[in-house]
């Protein structure tokens, strides 16, 4: 294991907690250097730093119960929905939220106790619904009429839901990552959940534990949190209120995010205000758990000095779709030589047949070359979880990096399992 020194520089601020420079000047991640990752699993690949993503989840359960006991922090599998994951959550007891079948095929088959599951979605199967209630998860969080009638068919046994309310709060954020405005399609108007409320009540099989909101993602700004709070307390009383995920992080040593301290202080601080001192207070943060233990590693297949600087590396838009569908800025460094100055003004680029697939404009790298590695920081959420197969693409492995010891927990895709959905095809071909 290599010699690590805890990172100084502020344009590292945004590596994972646990990163350091080597003494031949290259990154490590958990202790792992990026070149023995690269050898050893090829890139890319995204790492992920389990001793730093841990001690995020304790900051935001044990920051959580300190301010209000009765509380819950349950984890947006959907940010980085993979089983070694869904085991972290449940080893540090964070509870799990799943947006679907799939999500909750991954958290049982990952151990995680069906008592501190819930499921989400704005079009869930009746197949869905059966699957959570045979599995007797904590709750069900109903979006819309047509859950409810699902549930009026398909509940044997008692089942806890959430409603999901439609807060009206224009949170400041890319037009597809907020949910809280009057027009978003998750959810439920006032006077229709208020309905909903009263149907439930009359429903034998059906409990009411609470209310739910979630104004949306990478928020910057703590107010919409407090108004997200102040939205549910005029309903109810209920046992327990929901509010969501969404807290931002920082992408570049450019930005800035409010602390994780911050955030709990603001929504408790307005729970205290409104919401019953017995109520329980959940949230279910994804992003702001899971995003800066994440690095994707690439290497460099080709730099061409054209009108720009372009350097290709070997992934692109197929592991990270974020600047294409918001936009979001990132940061990216040349991994093997960290202390080389950064002079050169870049474009990274991916593999993909868009020009749009730029991972990171207008960059300084440290005059790239040909099989250098790069590292692109705070890939920890919405990247693995929206990879895909544009041109062919493999998806790239999860690799748990601690104490000096790499564990891969997601495999790299081969071409075979390329070909497999096609075995119909090829059969036919015989
Ligand atoms: N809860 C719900 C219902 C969501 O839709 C999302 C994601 O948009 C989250 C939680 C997690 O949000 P974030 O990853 O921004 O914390």
């Amino acid at each position: 294991m290599p010699h690590a020194q805890p990172l100084q520089t502020d344009f590292l601020a945004v590596f994972p907690e646990e990163s350091g420079i080597s003494e031949t000047g290259e990154l490590t991640i958990g202790g792992c250097a990026v070149s023995d990752i690269a050898d050893r699993h090829g890139t890319p690949a995204y790492l992920i730093d389990e001793v730093g993503l841990r001690r995020q989840a304790r900051r935001f359960i044990d920051g959580l119960a300190a301010r209000w006991p009765n509380s819950e922090v349950i984890f947006a599998s959907k940010s980085l929905p993979c089983v070694g994951m869904y085991a972290l959550a449940q080893s540090e007891g964070l509870s799990v939220d799943v947006a679907g079948g799939g999500e909750l095929v991954m958290a049982l088959a990952a151990g995680v106790d069906p008592a501190k599951i819930y499921l989400h979605g704005n079009a869930k199967s009746d197949a869905e619904i059966t699957m959570a209630l045979e599995a007797r998860i904590a709750a069900i969080i109903v979006d819309n009429f047509d859950d409810l009638d699902r549930l009026d068919r398909l509940a044997t046994s008692s089942q806890n839901i959430l409603i999901r309310m439609i807060p009206g709060i224009a949170a400041n954020t890319h037009a597809s990552q907020a949910t809280g405005g009057h027009d978003s399609k998750f959810g439920l108007p006032y006077d229709q959940l208020r309905a909903a409320v009263a149907r439930v009540e009359q429903s034998p099989l059906l409990h009411l534990a609470g209310i739910h909101v979630h104004v949306g993602s990478q928020i910057l700004d703590t107010d919409p949190f407090a108004e997200a709070v102040r939205s549910v307390a005029n309903l109810g009383p209920f046992q327990s209120y929901d509010i969501g995920g969404g807290l931002g992080v920082q992408y570049t040593e450019e930005d800035a995010a409010p602390s994780v301290n911050d955030y709990l202080d603001t929504i408790t601080e307005a729970a205290r205000a409104v919401l019953p001192a017995t109520a329980k207070l959940m949230i279910e943060p994804g992003r702001a758990l899971v995003a800066r233990a994440g690095v994707t590693l690439y290497t460099v297949n080709t730099v061409k000095h054209t009108g720009k600087t372009f350097v290709a590396v070997d992934g692109g838009m197929a592991d990270n779709l974020d600047v294409a569908l918001t936009g979001q800025r990132y940061s990216a460094v040349i991994a093997n030589r960290m202390t080389t100055p950064r002079e050169v003004e870049c474009d990274v680029v991916g593999r993909q047949c868009e020009s749009g697939d730029l991972l990171v404009g207008a960059v300084a790298l440290a005059d790239p070359q040909v099989g250098d590695l790069i590292a692109m920081p705070v890939t920890g959420a919405y990247a693995y979880t929206t990879a895909n197969n544009y041109n062919g693409a493999l998806i790239a492995p999860i690799i748990f990096c601690a104490n000096g010891v790499t564990r891969v927990v997601a495999e790299r895709q081969t071409y075979d399992d390329l070909l497999r959905p096609h075995r119909v095809a090829l059969a036919g071909m015989a």
